[in-house]
């Protein structure tokens, strides 16, 4: 049915590759192309050995358009699972657009030397997927990502108006290392760090980091202290559902990651800003990324589970309801079927669905859009089937 091209040979990145092996009707023909080849090589070989799938690989500096027009031209995929850093979305989009080719992602664009993420950046390109006749498809991991079609999905089934959404993260798993982070140390560190945001009637609202927390209980783990961080779909979502009243994002923390994390802060090393060492540049961040775990590299004693959903409140035929979605993913489990941890896991296995949703002609519009601006149905179907089932709660206590 098509050929795709994934960008990006980190954890997620091999869940992409291993799940769209997976699904050889669909996904016809597969390149994985990265700035380091050796790593896309080592990956295809171990998918070529558990399924018996061919994959091409490609190296490739994603921060450079004529290097990506070049393989895109050559290659001539329909679509393009980028799965590298936010830091290369508009560059990705830019050979997207020169070289007629469709387009998808997990995370918003950052620029590199701020550590601020919103959309602004790639809804401006909408015109111009819309002249090419092209399809961007924007936050296609678990949150953003699910998240944003159990919305769209609650809103498409179980509400009129849906007037208070908080989404709920939870990792009660254990990777045995005193610290390590889940995706890209770099990418996640400027995320946990920043100041905290939530959206309440009509406006952003600005906290301390991690000043709003609470215990929040997640099914079948128990009670875990969650706190408010601002999370890029709010962005999407607050302006696709026009009704929601207020949106918050909650993540779990535990006591050791928060002290480590106030001393790198504290230390330095979370600076973004370059800093002379030895007559040498280097960024602090991307020093530290060097010397913590890869997280792709944590699955193997990773145990416990992730938990992540949307608590909703809203209208339903003049009536308030209450509704909780969620996923509870297996770290082991994940492990077991591609070698790596439940973060990843929860966010390639979305990205497969995305990119199969297009190439069914499911989800498949000229233009850039968010998740939740496509039918949520026949991708809610593939969760069930690929790994991330859900499960529905109505008319609980949402405890928020
Ligand atoms: P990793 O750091 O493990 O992998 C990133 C990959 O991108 C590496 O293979 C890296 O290459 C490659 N890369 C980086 N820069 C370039 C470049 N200039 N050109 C080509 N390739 C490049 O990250 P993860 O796999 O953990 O995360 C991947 C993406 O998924 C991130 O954007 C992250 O924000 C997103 N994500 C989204 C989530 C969601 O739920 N929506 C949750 C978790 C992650 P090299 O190996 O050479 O370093």
């Amino acid at each position: 049915m098509g050929k795709v091209l994934i960008i990006g040979a980190g954890g997620v990145g091999t869940v992409v590759l291993h799940k769209v092996a997976q699904n050889p009707d669909v996904f016809t023909e597969i390149m994985l192309a990265s700035r380091t080849k050796s790593k896309c090589d080592v990956i295809a070989a171990d998918v070529k050995a558990r399924y018996g799938v061919e994959v091409k690989t490609a190296q490739v500096d994603a921060d450079i358009v004529p290097e990506l027009v070049a393989l895109l031209n050559d290659y001539k995929p329909e679509l393009v699972v980028n799965v590298a850093l936010p830091y290369q979305d508009l560059t990705i989009m830019d050979a997207c657009l020169e070289a007629g080719v469709n387009y998808m992602d997990t995370a918003n664009y950052e620029p590199k030397d701020e550590a601020h993420f919103e959309y602004s950046w790639q809804w401006a390109y909408k015109e111009k997927f819309e002249k090419a006749g092209l399809t961007a498809i924007l936050g296609c991991g678990f949150d953003p990502g699910v998240t944003s079609i159990f919305t769209a999905y609650a809103a498409k089934h179980h509400f009129d108006e849906i007037h208070y959404l908080d989404i709920v993260d939870c990792n009660a798993g254990d990777h045995g290392k005193a610290f390590a982070t889940n995706f890209n140390p770099e990418i996640n560190i400027r995320e946990v760090s920043q100041r905290g945001k939530y959206w309440e009637n009509g406006e952003w609202v600005e906290t301390e980091p991690h000043e709003i927390h609470k215990p929040l209980n997640y099914p079948e783990i128990g009670p875990k202290e969650s706190y408010v961080i601002y999370h890029e779909e709010l962005e999407s979502l607050v302006k696709n559902f026009p009704t929601i009243k207020r949106a918050r994002f909650w993540m779990t923390f535990g006591q050791e990651y928060l002290t480590h994390l106030r001393v790198i802060q504290n230390i330095g090393m979370a600076r973004i800003d370059e800093v002379e060492y030895n007559g040498v540049k280097i960024v602090p961040i991307q020093f530290l990324k060097a010397v913590l775990p890869n997280p792709g590299d944590l699955g193997e004693n990773y145990t416990g589970w992730t938990s992540i959903g949307c608590r909703i409140k809203g209208l339903k035929d003049g009536k308030e309801k209450t509704y909780y979605v969620y996923n509870n993913c297996s770290h082991e489990a994940a492990f077991k079927e591609t070698g790596t941890q439940g973060v990843s896991y929860t966010t390639g296995v979305p990205a497969m669905i995305g990119a199969m949703m297009f190439m069914k002609g499911l989800w498949k519009k000229p233009g850039v859009y968010n998740v939740e601006e496509f039918n949520p149905d026949p991708f809610m179907e593939q969760l069930n089937i690929h790994g991330l089932p859900w499960v529905e709660l109505h008319d609980v206590d949402l405890e928020l």
